[in-house]
């Protein structure tokens, strides 16, 4: 925004057009935004009309719900994308289900992509059990960490209180979110999470936060918020550098059970 500000105000001093008459703060944001732009008031439409780049066609839904530029990570009856956090040598020992989805297996421990990721749109659909078990933190808890280090929350929070920074589609222990938009337990939600990783520099110090916007079932809950670090159950958030890191899934560990599908990941570039 600063930048913003300093290139418009040198433009307002600077810039004049054929006639000599100083250009509009307005038409020089223009500008800064247009490619090819010179600088002078356009009089003819086709000044303010480009043809490239050219945007790449990205078919919205052609392997089953994912798009045709996403990195598929569980959309049929294989975790071959997935192994275990603790052991990743060996494959993701999670329950697969008949009905193409998979479900958290009590104490094998959490899992995570083998592939790692930055800048990201990511899909996942969830459903917490209809059966009830457990309360408040303890009634299927899981959630999908970003970059290995920032938990959005994943918890059955149907007539089930907690603390609200720790709720469902939370930024956990960080971020409270705009609106509670659960499906009641027992039916598939949806999470569309479009993610941008901190920034460090050499010496490691963060020079930019993450940021995360989060869609629960079409809701906008999560409006691009800064993530302070990582999501601590105990203590303050911790920014020590790192790049490109898996995606991870959780098991909470007590009637966690939460079952997934269709999940595919979009790098952005
Ligand atoms: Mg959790």
């Amino acid at each position: 925004m600063k930048k913003f500000y300093i290139l418009a105000i040198l433009a307002l001093f600077s810039c004049k057009d054929a006639g000599g008459k100083i250009i509009e703060v307005e038409q020089i944001s223009q500008g800064i935004v247009y490619q090819g732009y010179s600088g002078v008031t356009p009089t003819k439409p086709e000044e303010t009309e480009f043809y490239e780049p050219v945007p790449p066609v990205v078919h919205p839904s052609i392997n089953k719900g994912a798009p045709s530029d996403a990195v598929i990570l569980f959309n049929n009856n294989s975790l071959n994308e997935w192994v275990s956090l603790k052991n990743p040598e060996k494959p993701a020992d999670w329950i697969i289900n008949p009905d193409s989805s998979f479900t958290v297996k009590n104490k094998a421990g959490d899992i995570r992509t083998k592939e790692e990721f930055g800048n990201v749109q990511l899909h996942l659909e969830w459903k917490s059990p209809a059966e009830i078990q457990g309360e408040k933190q303890s009634r299927a808890n899981s959630g999908v960490f970003l970059q290995s280090r920032y938990e959005v929350q994943i918890l059955d929070n149907n007539n089930n209180d907690t603390y609200v920074n720790g709720q469902v589609g939370s930024i956990y222990k960080q971020q409270i979110p705009l609106a509670m938009a659960s499906l009641p337990s027992g039916e598939w939600n949806s999470y569309d999470i479009i993610y941008h990783t901190p920034e460090f520099d050499k010496r490691g110090n963060k020079t930019k936060s993450a940021t995360l916007t989060l869609l629960h079932n079409g809701i906008l809950i999560q409006d691009h918020e800064e993530i302070k670090g990582t999501t601590e159950y105990i203590g303050w958030p911790k920014n020590e550098a790192h790049g490109k890191a898996p995606i991870i899934l959780q098991d909470h560990g007590d009637n966690s059970r939460v079952s997934f599908r269709n999940i595919w990941v979009r790098e952005i570039k």
